[in-house]
């Protein structure tokens, strides 16, 4: 079985697009495996919601998911976030929100535990020092942990008592230690790389790739403008900070 591994999309149709165009070029998956973060700060959430159920898929709940239907506090989001929330929570249908509160904060397929932030606060730790990711490994069962949230691409590996964090490789070998494994972000990236974050995990050969996909970002960035979104959300996916 073959899984696109999917985070905080965030809105952004055409990154989320050319990712599905990527996913089928490189031979199709079996299922969409999304961590949670469809909606907040892009200028299409409700699109972005319609055409992950479109494919068979699994999706965790992510904080600006939960925050833009109400059922979580937001007073900790910064002004631009905030701002962006109660917009996406405008934009929604019944069904939509239905959806959304429908999701759970974890879910576990095999050896694979999914949530959106960590399995400690599977709504809000950022993952970003191995001393955290130490933490986490305590916090669930499976041999892996894919996580969002950060936007940011990395591993960290539980070798021994040692956790170590890396820069995501082209390539990931499962069958070895405990991972937590985090495909950076489809539609907002920050690590300074603007192209859109994903992953294909293949369990027959037991690896994980990521990948990156160039996207018409000039495209979403006159989108968040003409709906009156915080401009400095379209100005970032120019750096992919
Ligand atoms: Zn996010």
């Amino acid at each position: 079985m073959r899984y696109a591994l999917l985070a905080d999309i965030h809105g952004n149709l055409e990154a989320f697009e050319a990712v599905l165009r990527d996913i089928d070029m490189s031979g199709g998956v079996d299922e969409m495996w999304c961590l949670g973060d469809i909606v907040g700060y892009g200028p299409d959430p409700a699109a972005c919601i319609a055409l992950l159920r479109r494919h068979r898929h699994l999706c965790v709940a992510g904080n600006h998911d939960w925050g833009a239907i109400g059922r979580i506090d937001t007073s900790d989001f910064n002004a631009d976030a905030a701002a962006a929330c109660r917009w996406t929570g405008r934009q929604l249908s019944q069904g939509d929100i239905e959806y959304l509160d429908g999701l759970s904060t974890v879910e576990t397929r095999g050896d694979f535990t999914l949530v959106h932030a960590s399995p400690r606060e599977p709504l809000s730790e950022y993952i970003f020092a191995a001393a955290t990711a130490a933490e986490s490994f305590r916090h669930f069962d499976t041999r892996y942990c894919l996580v969002g949230h950060s936007h940011v691409p990395c591993l960290f590996e539980l070798a021994g008592e040692e956790c170590r964090r890396l820069d995501m490789p082209h390539v990931v070998s499962l069958g070895g230690n405990r991972c937590i494994i985090n495909p950076g972000s489809v539609g907002q990236p920050r690590d300074g790389d603007p192209r859109a974050g994903y992953a294909i995990c293949d369990e027959d050969t037991l690896s994980i790739r990521h990948r990156r996909v160039p996207y018409d970002i000039a495209a979403t960035q006159r989108r968040i403008v003409e709906c009156g979104l915080p401009p400095a959300l379209a100005e970032r996916l120019g750096g992919g900070r």
